[in-house]
């Protein structure tokens, strides 16, 4: 892997980094963190977790264990997250008894809520769709659902979404009610129904110095509210990504945060940009970084966190598609076979987390495949013919 060479700005620059969950993300920051020579300190669940063997010490303990996050404490300079199911509070009395996290607890308390985020984010001044919060009113009995968002509108889980669990597209009141009665009346978010044209991401960084570096705008392909394929760089109008890039510097600088964030945008076919929500941690539409750009979406986390200067974000190829390799069925198989085949693929990096258990969804590997042409529109039919034949070989279809 290339990296930036190190230069520290300061004594700041921190070198024991504690992650918050030991999954892929926090595995795909084991090699950055061995190339910066910084070591990385994982708090996961499970000694199976992909991040396990990678780092250079564990703490074995649920995301939520404040406790233990107590103890990671102990063994590092800084702590940061892989994975926003957290303890909010409990972690909120570490940081008064000076344990440093980035990004910083205050900033993400309102970001963990899909409700309380848009309201953040719209009170930044940042495009988002309408919504609404549905909250019960009043005792038993079926609650009156009353909104002015329309159909279809969009029912989400408030707290602990993720991959599409927790958000459902809803046709009509009846199949609102149904639903909402289905979990018990918790409180929820209703988003109107956005008909977009494309969906598209972008990864950003900022810096304890206020450096703020963006990589280059993707398209997210989703499938039943899954990623399925993203392409680098996005094929769209130079100021529809100046206009992305602007949002996403008005929200780090906004938010006042250190670290990388992955924002979520619709763009309508009128030309409209909305953002669909942001992930205050590396994102799967950033993973094209780490064979794709002269800096990953991981090592640029680590320099921010670290107090490191920002590296460069930009493409060193023409451009790449991600294709997600998703599980299919309930199994142990480590489909040896189907990644050598993938891996045969000219220009491809195949990434295999190395989890022990597959199930229909869930993220066990990917892909990211080097495209050359110059071309938008001629790299944008190579990439979706390579994801293709990419899923043609995982889904055997
Ligand atoms: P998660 O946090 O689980 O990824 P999201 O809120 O990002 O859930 O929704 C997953 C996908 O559902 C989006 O990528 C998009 O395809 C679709 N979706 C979400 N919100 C809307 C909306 N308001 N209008 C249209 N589609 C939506």
């Amino acid at each position: 892997m290339n990296v930036t060479p190190v230069i520290p700005r300061s004594t700041q620059t921190l070198t024991r980094v504690g992650v918050i969950g030991g999954g892929q993300l926090a595995w795909m920051m084991g090699g950055a963190a061995r190339d910066l020579g910084l070591s990385l300190i994982v708090q996961t669940p499970h000694g199976s977790d992909p991040a396990v063997p990678f780092a250079a010490d564990t703490v074995l303990a649920a995301i939520e264990d404040a406790g233990a996050t107590a103890e990671l404490a102990k063994r590092c300079d800084v702590i940061t997250f892989e994975n926003e199911f957290i303890d909010l509070d409990a972690l909120s009395v570490l940081a008064q008894s000076g344990v440093c996290f980035r990004p910083r607890l205050e900033a993400l308390a309102p970001l963990l809520d899909k409700f309380d985020q848009l309201c953040q984010l719209r009170d930044l001044g940042i495009p988002v769709p309408r919504f609404e919060a549905l909250t019960r009113v009043g005792g038993d009995g079926d609650p009156d659902i009353d909104h002015g968002l329309g159909y279809p509108v969009v029912l989400k889980a408030r707290r602990h979404g993720y991959d599409g669990q927790g958000t459902f597209i809803i046709p009509d009141a009846e199949t609102l009610a149904r639903t909402w009665a289905k979990f018990g009346y918790p409180p929820m978010l209703l988003q109107e129904f956005v008909p977009f044209e494309r969906e598209l991401a972008a990864i950003a960084a900022r810096s304890v110095a206020g450096d703020v570096a963006i990589f280059p705008i993707v398209e997210t392909v989703q499938e039943d509210q899954v990623c399925h394929r993203v392409i680098a760089p996005a094929n769209i109008a130079a100021d529809a990504a100046a206009s992305m890039d602007a949002i996403a510097r008005t929200l780090l600088k906004g938010l006042d945060v250190v670290g990388v964030f992955g924002i979520e945008f619709f763009l309508t076919a009128d030309g409209r940009i909305l953002v669909n929500e942001i992930a205050p941690r590396t994102h799967n539409s950033g993973h094209f970084s780490l064979d794709a750009c002269e800096t990953s979406q991981f090592e640029q986390h680590l320099r921010a966190v670290c107090g490191l200067p920002l590296g460069n974000p930009s493409l060193k190829c023409g451009g790449a598609v991600m294709v997600n390799l998703l599980g299919f069925e309930f199994a142990k198989s480590d489909d040896l076979q189907k990644r050598e085949q993938l891996a045969a693929i000219p220009r491809a990096k195949v990434h295999w987390y190395g989890k022990t258990e597959s199930r229909p969804g869930r993220k066990l590997g990917h892909v990211t495949v080097l495209i050359d042409a110059d071309n938008p529109d001629i790299r944008q039919a190579e990439a979706e013919a390579i994801a293709r034949r990419v899923e043609a070989i995982w889904y055997e279809k």
